[in-house]
């Protein structure tokens, strides 16, 4: 989908033209230029040759119906992956890519093992969610939020980023409110002190996975630039503008940084602020082994006996390998 080219085919047309062509893309999720009418036959055919409604996708769902994975291949033939997530009492959730492959080479993320391929324009971004958008109108249903952990640092491709975020807030694009945006980055502190000079309020995540500099940067790379202290700052600055709670994300490794001694460290770290963390069972991808489910109530409770918030994410589509922050790359095929 090229949605900027209809801007450029409608530039002469009436105001409310481009109205009403936003609508019948966005709202009434239209496939198939013929079926908006009022539209002239010769303005109709330039925008089925400039800007095809189509978005090619293969299909997985996970076997207990909980997500839905789309492979979608891009114009230049790269793939992405986009997972939906549906949860109890209609929560659908859009997990989407911002970049095919990732520049951030964390150790356990198999996204980061194909280093970075290229950054996705808006009009990709977009896509993703319209084409889920599209496939809950069958059931009568609509992507209620959207979150930033597929393939990619959002922040590594900001200025797409933030600009596919506003063509979905737009009333007349998707009409999602700013709450219903969550960007989860690996602590990209430029990234984080920019979106809190937007108007937006969006939810951020960090991607913390250590209590200390010293395990993070065995498994993070980006924990060389910035050190722990350093992004809590500037975490802290952004909560001072925006006044909202801040997510810390926890992947739970074996023996890395799953022990009493780091659940005490982290809680530390976390006490007293407005956070939140979230401990996220590690789908393995070779190198390191996940925690078991007994640890993770452990050490969940250790946080909260510290008085820290604390949530434990729920796994989605595993047999589809459709989690969040887990799509990449089987046998290269994104090459
Ligand atoms: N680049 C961003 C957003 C995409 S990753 C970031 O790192 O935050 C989204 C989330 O999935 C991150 O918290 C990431 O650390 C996590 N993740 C990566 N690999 C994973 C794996 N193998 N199992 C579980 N979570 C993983
Ligand atoms: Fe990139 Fe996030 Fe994977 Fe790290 S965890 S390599 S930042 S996608």
């Amino acid at each position: 989908m090229e949605f900027s080219n209809i801007r450029e085919v409608i530039k002469n047309e009436p105001r409310y033209r481009t109205d009403q062509i936003m609508r019948a893309v966005f709202v009434d999720l239209v496939e198939d230029w013929d079926k908006v009418t009022g539209l002239s036959k010769k303005l109709r055919e330039e925008l089925k040759k400039k800007c095809p409604l189509e978005i090619k996708g293969e299909i997985f769902i996970s076997s207990n119906e909980d997500s839905v994975k789309v492979l979608m291949p891009l114009v230049d033939g790269k793939l992405i992956e986009t997972v939906l997530m549906m949860y109890k009492g209609e929560r659908n959730s859009v997990c989407v890519s911002c970049q095919v492959g990732c520049p951030m080479g964390c150790k356990f993320c198999a996204t980061g093992k194909m280093g970075l391929i290229r950054d996705l324009t808006t009009d990709e971004i977009v896509s993703q969610v319209l084409f889920f958008s599209r496939y809950l109108k069958k059931e009568k249903k609509r992507v209620r939020s959207v979150v930033f952990m597929g393939m990619g640092e959002p922040f590594a491709n900001y200025e797409n980023v933030i600009g596919a975020i506003r063509l979905m807030h737009d009333p007349k694009g998707l009409g999602l409110g700013a709450r219903r945006f969550s960007i989860s980055t690996c602590g990209l502190v430029k990234g984080i002190q920019k979106l809190a000079k937007e108007e937006l309020d969006v939810n951020l995540a960090i991607s913390l996975h250590a209590s200390n500099d010293t395990i993070r940067r065995k498994i993070m790379p980006v924990a060389q630039t910035y050190t722990i202290k350093e992004l809590l700052e500037v975490v802290d600055d952004y909560i001072a503008v925006k006044h909202r709670k801040v997510m810390f994300e926890y992947l739970m490794i074996s023996d890395l940084n799953d022990r009493d001694e780091h659940a005490l460290e982290l809680a530390k770290l976390m006490k007293g602020k407005l956070y939140v963390v979230n401990l996220i069972s590690y789908n393995s991808t070779g190198e390191f082994k996940s925690s078991t489910q007994k640890r993770m109530k452990h050490f969940k409770n250790i946080l909260e006996e510290n008085g820290v918030e604390v949530t434990i994410r729920y796994r989605f589509g595993r047999d589809i390998q459709g989690a969040c922050g887990q799509l990449a790359t089987e046998k290269g095929k994104h090459q």
